[in-house]
């Protein structure tokens, strides 16, 4: 099986809509070319600064101008990370993915203080991820010296599509950060969430853009989307289990040496759906009740599921080195390196009608 990387729309195409054995065949033969079948990596995501974004995402529930049930929670302290992560890892994680609600990262204390945790779960003898938002290559630099493994920043969907979806910043800025955080020495956790009214052409040119990065990224999560009330997109409908197990099976093909991450939307999966996931090239699940904010199966549930399955957790560093830490990342160089990132700005008219609606509920709630 072949290792390209010039897959066009139309033949990522027709590997979706090959029929559904056939495809989850293939997927399964590619997989056991560069992948232990029988391991999957769990990964534990912690958000560690919650809510009160001031992007649009149409999908978040985290976004300021939304009307959502979330909690906002300022910056978690490094001990309560630390404590997170040893329960984490004593759970069988052998990741810990911190996610921010941010913009971009901004120079001072946060960043610091983040810093400083990448450095402790590192020394758990634990990979670290970090979703943070835009950072610049100084960013990238520092948080790579601090131990980081990988950086995650999702393309979410289609460039098309994205327009429809967020208004805030642009396409290119992710593609701009993605390559910051590989020019530093991280690896890239990039991947997308389908069931956003996107079409199936959309899911394709979100694949080859992926696969066009050099090189592609080691980790690509695959989210079904989970409808939050008060977000644009909470009247979405649940996409078909079939769309996912294509969707994980065309990714495992396209990117055959990326760890396909099977993310958000497993509450609402059966353990024989997901059972068809890893079949078709699916290696990481994330563990925990929440996903950041959405809700996410019970760990002794998944360990029933990988038992019955003959699945065991991978080991941490099993796919790359252990970084080392550089004392560096103390010091910061981004003066006279600022970037500005774009905001385009265009309507979104779901965006525009939920944050209306956000408002008159907000005016209600303070008058009553
Ligand atoms: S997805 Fe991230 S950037 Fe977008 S609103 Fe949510 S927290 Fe903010």
């Amino acid at each position: 099986m072949e290792n390209r990387k010039n897959w066009t729309r139309k033949e990522v195409l027709e590997l979706y809509n090959k029929p559904l054995i056939e495809l989850v065949f293939e997927a399964a033969t590619v997989h056991r070319l560069h992948h232990d079948p029988l391991e999957v990596q769990v990964s534990t995501l912690l958000s560690i600064k919650t809510g009160g974004c001031p992007e649009d995402c149409g999908y978040c529930p985290q976004a300021a101008r939304y009307h959502t049930d979330i909690a906002k929670n300022d910056l978690m302290s490094v001990q309560t990370v630390k404590a997170q992560a040893l329960r984490a890892r004593s759970s069988g994680s052998s990741r810990v993915c911190m996610g921010a609600a941010w913009r971009n990262v901004k120079e001072g204390e946060d960043f610091d203080q983040v810093l400083e945790m990448v450095r402790t779960v590192r020394d758990l003898n634990m990979e670290v991820c970090c979703t943070l938002g835009m950072i610049t290559p100084d960013q990238a630099r520092r948080l790579s010296e601090a131990g980081l493994y990988a950086y995650n920043h999702n393309l979410d969907t289609s460039e098309e599509h994205y327009k429809k979806v967020i208004s805030t910043r642009g396409y290119q800025d992710r593609i701009e950060t993605i390559g910051n955080a590989r020019k530093a020495g991280l690896t890239v956790c990039s991947g997308g969430i389908v069931g956003m009214g996107e079409s199936i052409e959309d899911r394709a040119a979100m694949l080859v853009t992926l696969s066009n990065l050099n090189p592609y990224p080691e980790s690509v999560p695959i989210n079904a989307l989970v409808p939050v009330e008060g977000t644009p997109m909470e009247e979405q409908e649940q996409i078909p289990i079939w769309d996912m197990i294509r969707m994980v099976a065309t990714t495992r093909i396209v990117l055959p040496t990326a760890t396909v991450r099977l993310s958000a939307g497993r509450t609402e999966m059966t353990d024989e759906g997901q059972a068809l996931c890893f079949m078709s090239g699916a290696g990481s699940i994330f563990a925990g009740d929440k996903l950041l904010t959405t809700p996410n199966p019970d760990i002794n549930k998944d360990m029933k599921l990988f038992s019955t399955l003959g699945l065991v957790p991978q080991k941490a560093y099993k796919k790359g080195n252990k970084p080392e830490v550089n004392e560096n990342y103390k010091n910061s160089n981004s003066e006279g390196r600022k970037v500005k990132w774009s905001r385009p700005a265009h309507d979104i008219d779901a965006n525009i009608a939920a944050t209306k609606s956000a408002k008159e509920k907000r005016k209600i709630e303070a008058n009553s």
